[in-house]
């Protein structure tokens, strides 16, 4: 088959939809792998990486993307690039359609088929294309609101560990999912006093039990709230309602209880954020402040550490890639349950019902 990976173009994208490891499995398969020139220098990856891989470089954008059957990507296509999509393309990337009706209308439009990593699903009642992002993101959040409890950033002037004769900082993190859990390992690793707060008796019996007792778990209610607000140095903002909007967890009321300096990072910051005062901030400018609490909501943490998020989403990717590449999405697709709900757009028509609902469209 032949697969297309062009260069991320939207701003400050700087991760690629397949490494050069990637492209040598597709190789020896027997596919003809074309890589836009430049496309995996944001992630650390040169056109001399991929073309010892086997893949080749085309320097002309149109050329690729009319040469290509399998077009892998990372953001849902921007406009110029759902022009160049056409029936004969199958699209794999992330979609996020539901709140994008210009996009999903253009798809459509298209012709394409195009399948989503967001909605692939696995065998536990996960996501296994977010979840990489999502370990990425947890991660880093200990790291920024560490930073961020540092004075010149406007914070409290805290070291998580403390020191011998001074205690370590307490982290508190809303929501043991993904996130939740890469952030409290995090924090527990940096010497921090960790608590998981979480809706779900269940999610904080498996921490629980796999922590032992290292990070404590405590049901979330109002009352927790209130006391996290009032003890934490640091609150990581981690929950998730599927498909719904965060709900505001800290209100602005609370930051007047908080410690003046500590840190909120709110990692839920893309689906509009669990604090009251939280509004999406950039990487160029991650911080601001409100009533003394430093706040960190970037909205695409795992994009300022493009080369991680790229191995770790294309390892997540790869065996999907080359089901489609050996198969054709039919019959990738019609193997494998759990691959199916990542169809979303086909020949002009909306294939996932939530994206369909959202549009008042026929799926
Ligand atoms: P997840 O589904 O694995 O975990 C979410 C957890 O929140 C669940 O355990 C759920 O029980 C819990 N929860 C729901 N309501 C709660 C409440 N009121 N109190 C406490 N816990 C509650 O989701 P995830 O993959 O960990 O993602 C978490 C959030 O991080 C999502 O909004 C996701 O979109 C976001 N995210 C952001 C970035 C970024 O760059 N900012 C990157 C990746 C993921």
């Amino acid at each position: 088959m032949r697969v297309a990976v062009p260069k991320e173009i939207k701003n400050h994208e700087y991760r690629v939809a397949l490494t050069p490891t990637g492209a040598r499995e597709l190789a020896a398969r027997g596919h003809d792998v074309s890589v836009q020139a430049s496309a995996g220098e944001g992630a650390g990856f040169s056109d001399a990486d991929y073309e010892a891989a086997g893949a080749r470089i085309e320097a002309d954008v149109e050329a690729l993307w009319q040469g290509a059957e399998l077009v892998l990507k990372v953001k849902e296509p921007q406009p110029g690039e759902v022009a160049r999509l056409t029936p004969q393309h199958t699209l794999f990337t992330y979609l996020h359609l539901a709140a994008e009706e210009t996009l999903t209308r253009g798809l459509m439009k298209s012709g394409a088929t195009c399948i989503a990593y967001e909605t692939l699903t696995d065998a536990r009642g996960g996501l296994p294309l977010l979840a990489p992002m999502s370990t990425v993101a947890g991660r880093m959040a200990v790291q920024a609101g560490a930073h961020s409890l540092e004075k010149a950033q406007g914070g409290a002037g805290v070291l998580l560990p403390g020191v011998p004769g001074v205690a370590p900082a307490n982290v508190t993190v809303i929501g043991g999912g993904v996130v939740g859990e890469n952030a409290a390992r995090m924090a527990l690793g940096l010497g921090a006093d960790v608590t998981i707060l979480d809706k779900s008796l269940e999610r904080l019996e498996v921490l629980d039990d796999r922590y032992q007792g290292r990070i404590k778990t405590v049901y979330s209610t109002a009352d927790a709230l209130d006391s996290a607000a009032r003890e934490s140095d640091m609150v990581i903002g981690a929950v998730l309602i599927p498909g719904a909007a965060a709900p505001k967890l800290i209100t602005r009321e609370m930051l007047g209880h908080m410690k003046p300096g500590s840190v909120l990072v709110d990692v839920a910051i893309d689906q509009g954020g669990c604090f009251e005062t939280s509004k999406p901030t950039t990487h160029a400018e991650p911080t601001y402040i409100v009533d003394g609490i430093v706040h960190y909501c970037v909205a695409n943490m795992p994009g300022a550490v493009a080369r991680t998020s790229t191995q770790g989403l294309t390892n997540a990717t790869l065996p999907f890639v080359l089901a489609l590449a050996d198969k054709g999405w039919k019959q990738a697709l019609s193997d494998d349950a759990h691959f199916l709900p990542g169809l979303n757009v086909h020949a002009g028509q909306v294939t996932y019902q939530a994206v369909a609902d959202a549009f008042g469209l026929d799926s």
